[in-house]
């Protein structure tokens, strides 16, 4: 299926703030699985950047959410560690920073 990133079938404010509106949703679901550079791209140049990465990282862990979500990959809410093994420690490092709350 293809459509837009996840957010834009949902209606929270921050969610209008969110990087990967206008980006294909698959990017973040089935294409994220199954290109481990593709997912790096994702994962630096999205949602590393984006502005309400903390915001998407509680909603997706908050309601049990798949995907990605502020640049981790999630099943049922938790972090996948097969999904999420391209990551280097630098960019977990620089995720874990971006999300948490202090
Ligand atoms: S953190 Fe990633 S998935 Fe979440 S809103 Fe931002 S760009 Fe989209």
């Amino acid at each position: 299926m293809v459509g837009m990133c996840q957010v834009n079938m949902l209606d929270e404010e921050w969610m209008m703030k969110a990087k990967c509106r206008a980006i294909e949703r698959e990017m973040f679901f089935d294409k994220y699985e199954e290109d481990p550079i593709l997912a790096k791209t994702v994962d630096e140049t999205i949602c590393l950047q984006c502005p309400v990465i903390r915001e998407c990282f509680t909603w997706g862990t908050t309601n049990s959410e798949w995907g990605v979500w502020g640049g981790v990959y999630l099943v049922d809410g938790e972090p996948s560690p097969s999904k999420n093994a391209h990551k280097t420690k630098d960019v977990w490092s620089m995720i874990l920073e971006a999300v948490s709350d202090g």
